[in-house]
């Protein structure tokens, strides 16, 4: 049932957001660092090739010993591309020894650049999830959203994991797809477009994979950039919160995962890491959770009016969807 929040004030703008409140610690998000091959159009962190910012090596060297202290299952590498740091593959490989999951955030053209011709393998060998971008089955949508070429390099990568066996029916290896919208629009029901998704990526390209996670897109960044020089930032806020679903409330990715920025601070999530909005407490720093107590359960999160992009409609969060259906 979706609970539309009135817009009282224009020149208020947004009600407050609810109080939110942790859960059980489970995953560790890491943004290694903002260099990407890409420059997409909608992407939240400014990531692009000339990018400096890098994980130091101290910090990567924190991962695993956090990750064992707590006895954290899932640790989610992002970027940038995260597999352009020269740690990436140390570190996978360190994290996969403790039975620890790892999900690489992968834009699928950087299974093609220089270098990396043999990263799906590795991939493979090291039982690591994939989630990957792809944000239409459609050549046009996704060049134009992720740039010239993009599709066609994407579907190269999707045929290489699907031949290691990535997204199979029989097979271990998971490959989820993402898709967010081109524009100022919530994402269509994800069952549905997972079903779409199924259906033409077969039939056109023989391509299979696991799931379909649906994002909405966060009015942050080079998004709210392209949306302010449309004239559409403040449309796209105001559906938002008046498509805001308090069921959504209790399933945020917020309360199960603490983000960690390229130089080790910690934040409640990836989008207030983005926008420098500090978590409450005294967990300011990953090399602070070697010597702190979980649990964090119970703890104050900090939220602003961009939290409703997790909220509105079905509900968004690095795993897709937060409800199946109305
Ligand atoms: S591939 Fe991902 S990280 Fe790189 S520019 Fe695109 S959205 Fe940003
Ligand atoms: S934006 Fe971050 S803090 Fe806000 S609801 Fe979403 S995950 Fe939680």
């Amino acid at each position: 049932m979706v609970s539309a929040v009135e817009l009282k004030n224009e020149a208020i703008q947004y009600p407050v957001f609810p109080d939110l409140r942790r859960d059980e610690l489970r995953t560790l998000q890491v943004n290694l660092g903002y260099r990407c091959n890409q420059s997409c159009a909608h992407c939240h962190v400014n990531a692009g090739p000339n990018r400096k910012e890098m994980m130091e090596p101290a910090i990567i060297d924190l991962i695993p010993r956090v990750l064992l202290r707590h006895k954290l299952p899932c640790l989610d590498l992002t970027g940038g591309a995260p597999e352009l740091h020269p740690r990436f593959r140390d570190l996978v490989s360190e994290v996969r020894k403790l039975d620890v999951e790892v999900i690489d955030r992968c834009n699928l053209t950087i299974l093609s650049e220089p270098g990396q011709q043999d990263l799906a393998a590795f991939l493979a060998d090291h039982q690591v999830t994939v989630v990957a971008s792809l944000p239409c089955y459609q050549a046009e949508n996704v060049d134009q959203q992720r740039g010239k070429g993009v599709f066609e390099r994407s579907l190269f990568g999707l045929r290489q994991l699907n031949q290691l066996g990535y997204g199979q029916p029989d097979h271990s290896l998971v490959l989820n797809l993402v898709f967010n919208p081109q524009g100022a629009q919530l994402p269509p029901p994800q069952a549905e477009l997972e079903a779409a998704y199924r259906k033409e990526l077969d039939e056109r390209y023989g391509i299979q994979f696991t799931s379909l996670f649906t994002l909405a897109n966060m009015p942050i960044k080079r998004f709210a950039d392209q949306l302010a020089f449309k004239g559409e930032l403040n449309s796209y806020q105001h559906l938002l919160v008046a498509s805001h679903n308090s069921e959504n409330l209790s399933t945020v990715m917020c309360r199960s995962l603490l983000s960690v920025d390229w130089q080790g601070n910690l934040f409640d999530c990836d989008f207030n890491q983005q926008l420098r909005l500090q978590p409450k407490g005294q967990l300011l720093h990953l090399s602070d959770l070697l010597s702190s107590h979980f649990p964090m359960a119970g703890q104050s999160i900090s939220v602003d009016s961009h939290c409703y992009g997790c909220t509105a409609g079905h509900g968004s969060s690095c795993g897709g969807a937060l409800q199946s259906a109305d």
